[in-house]
């Protein structure tokens, strides 16, 4: 019995009433220094540190009073004394037994040494931890604050500075045109060229300053947008006009298909810089004799409008970067970089901060077409809508070529996320998916629940070149390739009913 009380881990004491050790095993001996023969009948005081003596008196005439079994690590934080006089962290748990009459007590000490250790290793750890989550925060603050004031700075300079250059340019200009005008007397052949070029530079710059203070003006929250409810066909014929010199200088083809009756609600200047910014980008950037089409369609609340032009088009790589600042992808058809990078960014920025979206759709040698959405009504019943998605820009172009004559306005996109949101914003009557039926099923899925809440939904079309049938076709036709234009327009005329042909 005795061997097993040595072998435990835990000290055991046993104290009589008097509060004097009657029994100490092997372990108690080795925690506290004594030997055994010390300890037998020597007061439990001596293993409390004198401090907490009194306490200790107190605890054990309590205990006694009411002897209930008091279990180990009570959340108290305990020490024991050793003969050394070093300090002890200790648990103790105590029992009380009758024996022969007598009151006996039954002290179960635990060395806790090795926990305290460690859980006061973690609370150091913490503390440290917590230090220097609470240092790096504050240097976070800290660079925020000045990336925020440097960036006020810039702004305030980019507009300070504009202002300043933007009085004398004016000045510049209106002397210029006063010489151009010769109401001073005549100017030879030689001075006419110099007029003429200080007019076409200062304008030039003018341009860039201006759009330096638009983008000061945007980025500091200070652009100032008027809504107002203007004729779309309206404002497309009159920034085609202004563009009328440019355009026949380069025998552009320049088509519009802007259904009458439309009508936006947004800021009508902001709206004109937009698209004249497309315009003139699309005329910059196509060769003599091409095509530009500015197309439009408004559904509901939502306006779309496209600017398409036949020129030297986007990569795919370079295409994200044209929106952001001073961004040039090369050389205009000139063979030289014109402008400044910032036409796209604010066309963008002026876009969505009055609710819409401006992307490209484009790659290179193909051309490229610049989409947009606005606030918009249409006071006539507005034409069936298609949203088209193709594996690669202007790989459908023969199917829309077939709905256009038909009286169906064709949006196309090569992005399945792009054709998500504008299937759940214009909720067009015609999904066409010229892909190959392997990854058709994924763009279905992922394509009609944006048009779940849309009654009736749009039916879904699926032009491929492999007749594999789609394993869940949700409701979809599908033709296989070649296509001819009677055989899709019968098929939407099965679709979208009798009247689609007439529309
Ligand atoms: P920039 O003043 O240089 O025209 P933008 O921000 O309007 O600035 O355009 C940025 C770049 O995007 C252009 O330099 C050009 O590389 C490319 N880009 C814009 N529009 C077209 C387009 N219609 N066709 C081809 N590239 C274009």
């Amino acid at each position: 019995m005795v061997a097993l009380l040595d072998a435990a881990p835990d000290a055991i004491f046993q104290v009589d009433a008097a509060g004097r050790i009657v029994f100490a095993n092997a372990t108690a001996v080795a925690m506290f220094g004594y030997s055994r023969d010390e300890l037998l009948g020597a007061n439990v005081e001596m293993l409390v540190p004198a401090p907490a003596r009194r306490a200790h008196e107190g605890h054990l005439a309590g205990y006694r009073n009411r002897p209930i079994n008091r279990p180990m690590g009570l959340g108290m934080e305990l020490e024991g004394v050793r003969k050394d006089g070093h300090l002890l962290p200790v648990e103790i748990s105590l029992s009380s037994v009758e024996c022969d009459g007598e009151k006996l007590t039954i002290a179960i000490v635990r060395d806790v040494t090795e926990r305290r250790r460690a859980s006061e290793q973690m609370r150091q750890l913490r503390e440290q931890f917590t230090a220097e989550l609470e240092e790096r925060n504050r240097q976070l603050e800290q660079r925020n604050a000045d990336v925020e004031r440097s960036s006020r700075l810039k702004t305030e300079f980019l507009s300070s500075v504009s202002h300043e250059l933007r009085s004398p340019l004016h000045t510049i200009i209106g002397f210029a045109d006063l010489l151009a005008e010769e109401l001073e007397g005549p100017l030879n052949d030689r001075q006419k060229r110099f007029v003429t070029n200080i007019r076409d530079d200062s304008g030039h710059l003018l341009a860039i300053i201006n759009d330096l203070l638009d983008i000061s003006r945007i980025e500091s929250g200070r652009m100032e947008y008027r809504p107002e409810r203007f004729s779309l066909p309206e404002v497309v014929d009159e920034v085609v006009a202004a563009w009328e010199l440019q355009i026949s200088a380069k025998d552009l083809r320049v088509e519009t298909a802007v259904p009458a009756g439309s009508w936006i609600e947004a800021d009508r200047l902001r709206f004109k810089q937009i698209l004249i910014n497309l315009i003139s980008n699309a005329i910059k950037f196509t060769r003599e004799s091409g095509r530009i089409q500015i197309a439009a369609a408004v559904r509901g609340q939502v306006a779309l409008v496209r600017v398409t032009d036949s020129g030297i088009g986007i990569a795919p790589e370079n295409q994200p970067a044209i929106f952001e600042k001073f961004f040039q992808v090369g050389a205009t058809t000139h063979g030289l970089p014109e402008g400044t990078g910032l036409g796209l960014p604010i066309a963008a920025q002026m876009v969505i901060q009055q609710g819409g979206d401006l992307w490209v759709e484009s790659g290179l040698g193909l051309g490229s077409s610049f989409l947009f959405t606005a606030k918009g009504v249409m006071d006539t019943e507005p034409r069936p809508l298609a949203v088209l998605v193709e594996g690669v820009y202007r790989e459908a172009e023969l199917l829309a070529e077939y709905l256009r004559p038909a009286g169906v306005d064709v949006v196309a996109t090569s992005s399945p996320a792009r054709a998500r949101k504008l299937t759940g914003e214009l909720h067009p009557e015609l999904l066409l998916l010229d892909l190959d039926p392997v990854s058709v099923e994924g763009v279905i899925d992922a394509i009609i629940p944006a048009a779940e809440n849309a009654d009736p939904g749009p039916r879904v079309v699926v032009v491929s070149s492999s007749d594999q049938k789609i394993a869940r076709p949700r409701g979809a036709v599908q033709l296989t390739k070649p296509v001819s234009k009677r055989a899709l327009t019968g098929a939407l005329e099965g679709l979208l009913g009798g009247g689609f042909r007439s529309r």
